[in-house]
């Protein structure tokens, strides 16, 4: 048996505290919904952060203990110290999976990892949305049909400013007419970083079993692969060179 794969949920945490009507959606908070999901799929280690607790619940101890780390922030991006970003970007330099989810584009960690201003449009009406698969051999995509339809969303259009994604897994049409990538596959160093669009905290998104489903299989794709450390600089041949 293969150890279990060892996935932080990270929330900022504050929508819930605040409104009673997206308690009511999310009595445990975004975190805890998708933690609850992700603990009942097999082979998860699961455990929530917060933005509140010391160090964002994103200790030195916790990122070591962690393969992969989904990012749900909205309000409070800027209250999220930089010596945390910092922490987590050397992590997933290092390996460890990165989810970033909705309004994390314009997470200072995602910012990061994309050297752009990861801007975007968006319409608050409650309209349809259908995330299309356009990669339908991706590991993320396990189980899914051609589309995901979600009733009501909020929108997000193009153009988004992030660099070409290496893999692009779901592109979205809006009932309002826009278009938006919504699944962009990156590779950063030995890590892998996922970005997914739904998730807007006043519509129940994280209950819908195919936006669950590819959750979870994103957690899967995006832990570490064991492979060994790349080695840099100045290195002697492998053999003797101009020898006939
Ligand atoms: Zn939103």
């Amino acid at each position: 048996m293969t150890d279990p794969i060892r996935v932080t949920v990270w929330n900022e945490y504050r929508h819930e505290k605040k409104s009673p009507e997206i308690a009511a959606i999310y009595p445990k908070g975004i975190h805890g919904a998708i933690a609850d999901y992700l603990r009942d799929r097999r082979g998860m280690k699961v455990r929530t952060a917060t933005l509140d607790e010391p160090d964002h619940g994103l200790t030195e101890a916790v990122l070591a203990d962690t393969d992969v780390l989904i990012w749900w922030g909205h309000t409070a991006h800027e209250e999220v110290k930089d010596e945390i970003v910092e922490r987590v970007h050397k992590r997933v330099l290092d390996g460890m999976g990165l989810m970033a989810l909705h309004s994390a584009h314009v997470s200072k960690i995602f910012r990061k990892l994309m050297g752009t201003t990861c801007e975007l449009k968006w319409r608050e009406a409650g309209e349809k949305e259908r995330l299309w698969v356009i990669e339908p051999s991706h590991p993320i995509v396990k189980g899914l049909g051609e589309y995901i339809e979600l009733e009501h969303t909020e929108m997000y259009g193009e153009r988004f400013d992030v660099p070409p994604p290496d893999v692009l897994v779901f592109v979205s049409w809006f009932e309002g007419g826009e278009v938006f990538r919504s699944g962009c596959v990156y590779y950063r160093s030995r890590g892998k970083v996922f970005y997914f669009r739904p998730g807007h905290e006043t519509y129940p998104i994280y209950h819908n079993p195919q936006v669950l489903q590819v959750i979870g299989n994103a957690a899967e794709w995006l832990a570490p692969v064991e492979c060994p450390k790349p080695i840099y600089g100045n290195v002697q041949p492998l053999q003797k060179i101009g020898e006939k």
